[in-house]
């Protein structure tokens, strides 16, 4: 199996999967990146994985099933493109000879979901095509949903594994490393992280995946229950007590950072 991140629009990843044969596309802003990949590799395309409804993940999919036979599986919302079959938590789908399970990581949006493929063999991570609810370094503005909610949806990926590979929809990550850095400045995982994805970024590449153990160690949102990033927070809230506070504060923080 293998894993591309086509870019679209100035910062979205379209995520490819396939197997040489067959492939699915997560979250299609735009149909003609995945209409040129699936040409290019020759690729007939399987099924469309939607995460939320907002444009940027929606705009290409009319035009995909025009153009293939794909089925689109996403989440209970009026704005979705129809025809689509809903999904919901813990629903498994095959697709490609794979098992894809279905995560709901309300948050960003109330029916935001998450794919999950299990690992399959020791040396296959897991692979987590996780939207708008977790960006390397930081993680979705709370457009619908509470901090508290994000925080439950967070605390799901948090439990995977951690070599777990996070493709998030969009490439962020040198910003909220700026913000992260202003949070943990003295993260030494932090500091290298951040070289490590301006060299990636200087050369125009991806810096995504990232993996649940990375962001673990260097992601703020992910850190609201350390005491040193709750001491930092409360720069911006001096009410910051506990992880639920920690966490509102960083994010209110990070919108107008
Ligand atoms: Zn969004
Ligand atoms: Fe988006």
């Amino acid at each position: 199996m293998k894993l591309l991140a086509l870019p679209a629009f100035t910062d979205n990843y379209l995520w490819l999967w396939h197997n040489g044969k067959e492939a699915l596309v997560v979250d299609p802003g735009q149909a003609a990146p995945v209409l040129e990949a699936l040409a290019n590799l020759n690729l007939s395309l399987t099924a469309i994985l939607v995460t939320h409804h907002h444009k940027d993940h929606i705009g290409g999919i009319q035009e995909l099933q025009e153009k293939t036979n794909a089925s689109v599986f996403g989440p209970e919302h009026s704005q979705m493109p129809k025809p689509f079959k809903t999904v919901k938590a813990h629903d498994r789908l095959q697709l490609l000879g794979q098992e894809i399970e279905v995560l709901e990581v309300p948050g960003h949006t109330l029916s935001h979901l998450a794919y999950l493929v299990p690992r399959t063999t020791p040396s296959k991570a897991a692979l987590l095509f996780c939207g708008d609810t977790l960006f390397s370094g930081g993680c979705g503005r709370l457009f619908e949903g509470t901090p508290q909610q994000m925080l439950n949806s967070l605390a799901q990926f948090k439990s995977l594994e951690d070599d777990t590979q996070v493709c998030c929809a969009h490439e962020y990550t040198l910003s909220n490393l700026k913000f992260a850095l202003h949070i943990e400045p003295h993260n030494q995982a932090l500091l290298n992280y951040n070289a490590h994805c301006q060299m990636l970024r200087g050369q125009n590449l991806p810096t995504l995946p990232s993996s649940i153990g990375i962001e673990k160690e260097i992601n703020p949102f992910l850190r609201a229950h350390r005491p040193e990033v709750q001491q930092s927070a409360k720069h911006f809230d001096d009410q910051v007590c506990d992880e639920l506070s920690c966490f509102a504060a960083l994010r209110e923080w990070k919108n107008t950072f």
